[in-house]
């Protein structure tokens, strides 16, 4: 949805004129530009929402073995329990992946990723545990609402074999320096 559109829209409306006459104007365009951009919020977010099953979950429409819920946070065992214990955390604010998601949101979802790590520890003692989050399909990412896996890890042949291959050796000290500057030069707050 285009939000500018939307606002132009706004401002056609009959009440426009009579609000602009009173002296009221600013306050009340103030509050009534702040409904309309939390209703336009609701309405992009209704649209993401539409074939998100995860959105469906945090909604109750599909069902899930809730882990943990607060107002911004959601988390659910993943179905495939690749080791006992896989728990999926997510923000309510539909995100597709972590390009796109605001950083008071990455804010909130990690904020409690280290509570729900540890009550997994006191619940089933794993000897450790992977934090997984896939962005794009060439990285696994498979549903489009920014999750993060809590995968507990029990030792060898546990489920989860992370597939890591170095190449140190492809790599001087110049190379890395290179590679290190041309990322911080697109660095945006
Ligand atoms: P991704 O591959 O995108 O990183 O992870 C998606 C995860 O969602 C998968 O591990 C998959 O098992 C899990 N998943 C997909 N559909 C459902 C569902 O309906 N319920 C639950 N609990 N997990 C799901
Ligand atoms: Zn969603």
């Amino acid at each position: 949805m285009n939000r500018s559109t939307n606002y132009g829209k706004f401002f056609r409306h009959p009440l426009t004129s009579l609000i602009q006459n009173s002296l009221l104007y600013p306050v009340q365009l103030y509050t009534i530009d702040k409904r309309l951009h939390f209703k336009l919020d609701r309405e992009e977010q209704k649209m993401a929402h539409e074939d998100c099953i995860f959105c469906k979950i945090i909604d109750g429409d599909i069902p899930s073995a809730k882990v943990y819920e607060d107002d911004k946070v959601y988390a659910f065992l993943d179905i495939s329990q690749v080791t006992k214990g896989h728990t999926l955390v997510i923000p309510k604010e539909h995100t597709k992946n972590i390009y796109e998601t605001p950083p008071e949101t990455a804010k909130e979802l990690f904020s409690r990723i280290p509570v729900i790590a540890n009550a997994i520890r006191d619940a089933y003692q794993p000897l450790g545990i992977n934090l997984l989050n896939n962005n794009e399909p060439v990285a696994e990412q498979s549903v489009f609402h920014l999750h993060v896996h809590l995968i507990p890890r029990y030792g060898d042949g546990d489920g989860y074999t992370p597939n890591w291959i170095t190449h140190t050796e492809d790599y001087t000290s110049d190379d890395l320096q290179a590679v290190a500057k041309a990322i911080n030069e697109q660095i945006k707050h």
